[in-house]
């Protein structure tokens, strides 16, 4: 069995397991495969297992990417934008990806509603919150949170679908739980105030059980499958 496969099967394992534990309901936990500076090829691997979710953080090299998996014959795959959104290249996300898990400002949601083309399933938007306070600089401030999502949740083009977080690394389960705590906190107040929510982006391969404690529906696992990154290959 390859390697890619294996983890797939291992990681699918964690994730009913910490389910279960957590009392949740089955299957309400999604396995987004991020698959940032590995080939096609690797995806294409985890494709053959059953993996139809991708994230990318690097728009030229997620297009790329899309391109030659579609090329090997890959269909019905949904790709998810993950990483930082720079102004001026919102339309090849808008045109490629139909998720994007980290907008953090009302001017690149409307720019993406703008871009979306006509024809396409609105784009499925998180927004990233630093729930890390000073420790990060990505992500809307939790304060601000409310504000921007009911801009964005208005917005015709744009499916506004939950929240996202990156936390602080931390070791201990409990440390890494009372983050995203945090974030389930900011979540469920929107949802209190009315937005019709359903997702919360949270979990990597080093912290994804306890994400799963906390009410993570969509953990975003990249090593754990496809092995160490190794960042200047390219
Ligand atoms: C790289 C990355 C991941 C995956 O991280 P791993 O530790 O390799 O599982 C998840 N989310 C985002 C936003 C990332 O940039």
């Amino acid at each position: 069995m390859s390697l890619i496969r294996q983890n797939l099967q291992d990681i699918a394992a964690t994730i009913v397991a910490a389910i279960q534990e957590s009392g949740r309901p089955p299957a309400s936990v999604q396995l987004l495969a991020v698959s940032k500076t590995f080939g096609p090829e690797a995806v294409l691997e985890a494709v053959a297992a059953g993996q139809r979710a991708f994230g990318e953080n690097y728009l030229q090299e997620g297009l790329d990417k899309i391109r030659v998996v579609q090329e090997g014959g890959a269909a019905d795959l949904e790709w998810h934008f993950i990483g930082p959104i720079q102004s001026n290249k919102t339309r090849p996300i808008a045109e490629h990806f139909a998720w994007v898990h980290t907008v953090e400002r009302e001017k690149i949601a409307q720019r993406l509603s703008e871009q979306r083309p006509a024809g396409l399933a609105p784009l499925q938007i998180c927004l990233q919150v630093n729930i890390s306070g000073e420790a990060s600089k990505s992500g809307v401030a939790p304060e601000e949170v409310a504000g921007l999502a009911h801009k964005v949740a208005s917005l015709p083009n744009l499916t506004l679908r939950g929240l996202m977080a990156i936390p602080e690394p931390a070791v201990e389960f409990e440390q890494q739980r009372a983050a995203f705590a945090r974030l389930r906190a900011v979540y469920e107040q929107l949802r209190a105030d009315g937005l019709a929510l359903d997702t919360l982006s949270m979990g990597m391969s080093a912290d994804m059980r306890a994400a799963i404690f906390e009410g993570a529906t969509i953990v975003r696992v990249g090593s754990a499958i496809f092995g160490a990154r190794h960042y200047n290959k390219a």
